[in-house]
């Protein structure tokens, strides 16, 4: 069976609106050769189409919206998939509005069943009414755990996780999470990919983020591939119980091998296993995948 990938986008495809080197290349290589593959990100505020135009603008060539799944997509496919007559809250940007339209899950302000949180920055008028509504019985869930997300390479804006955790203290419930690393963001875009019933262990993860992309391929059964080019360090591998299946530089590792046939081994996890545990000296932030 033909190989097909998810690719994260921040930190693997691009950082601040800059194609990493071998991405264009690569994409150009996975529509030429017909080889399956999404890119998946944990940002709920594009829309696919969004996201289309953007990596237009960045230089790619041959995307469409068909190319993308955000966590607004899952978080929608979840809630029309638990309950298919809900209503629901959204404090979010279009990409989630447009998520829950097009599952044809009705915007309620006033009894919804769910609160749905994504990335964005709502008003506080907006947010006090998501905890009304919660504290009258509303179920509350977030597109994505993210606490943070990245605005430039030394600045970070709050992400969905954030404002979520905020109405968990607020109202006491708990919310559940969408997104990476829920299973069920990976095989609802395993399924996109392949169909229902294609084994998951011939999807490679392609991600830089160790507690989403790497943690969530790893625990449904996919090879992870860690890039170098985002938030993850290699150092910092040493400080996680699970590991990537293997580690790249970059996408354009993967370039060379899917050009050459030949397997590209520059790195392997297995070395980094052995790394000496971390020193506490290092305070690391709660994650963030965006
Ligand atoms: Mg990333």
């Amino acid at each position: 069976m033909k190989r097909a990938y998810l690719l994260d986008m921040d930190g693997v495809i691009y950082r601040e609106d800059q194609l990493i080197e071998g991405a264009s290349r690569l994409i150009t290589l996975l529509l030429e050769r017909n080889i399956p593959f999404l890119f998946v990100t944990n940002n709920s505020a594009p829309t696919p189409n969004d996201l289309a135009v953007k990596m237009a603008h960045l230089g790619t060539k041959g995307l469409s919206s068909r190319h993308f799944y955000t966590s607004a997509l899952n978080t929608a496919d979840f809630l029309r998939e638990m309950h298919p007559v809900c209503t629901a809250f959204a404090l979010g940007e279009g990409g989630l509005t447009h998520a829950l339209q097009e599952a044809r899950i009705p915007n309620d302000s006033i009894s919804p069943h769910y609160v749905v949180v994504g990335e964005g920055s709502p008003s506080s008028e907006k947010i006090t009414k998501a905890h009304e509504l919660i504290e009258k019985g509303a179920r509350l869930v977030a597109t994505n755990p993210d606490c943070w997300c990245p605005v430039s390479a030394h600045k970070t804006r709050p992400g969905a996780g954030a404002l979520t955790a905020y109405l968990e203290t607020s109202t006491g419930q708990r919310a559940y999470y969408l997104g990476k690393p829920n299973p069920y963001m990976f095989s609802r875009a395993a399924k996109r990919l392949l169909g229902a019933k294609s084994p998951v262990r011939e999807v490679v993860m392609i991600g830089d983020t160790m507690e989403t992309d790497i943690r969530g391929a790893i625990e449904i059964g996919m090879q992870a591939y860690l890039v170098l080019s985002g938030s993850t360090a290699l150092e910092d591998l040493r400080n996680y119980v699970y590991q990537p299946t293997r580690v790249l530089e970059n996408v354009a590792d993967l370039v060379k091998e899917i050009e050459s046939g030949q397997h590209c081994d520059r790195l392997s996890s297995p070395t980094f296993r052995s790394l000496a545990p971390a020193t506490h000296s290092r305070q690391k932030k709660r994650y963030s995948t965006a």
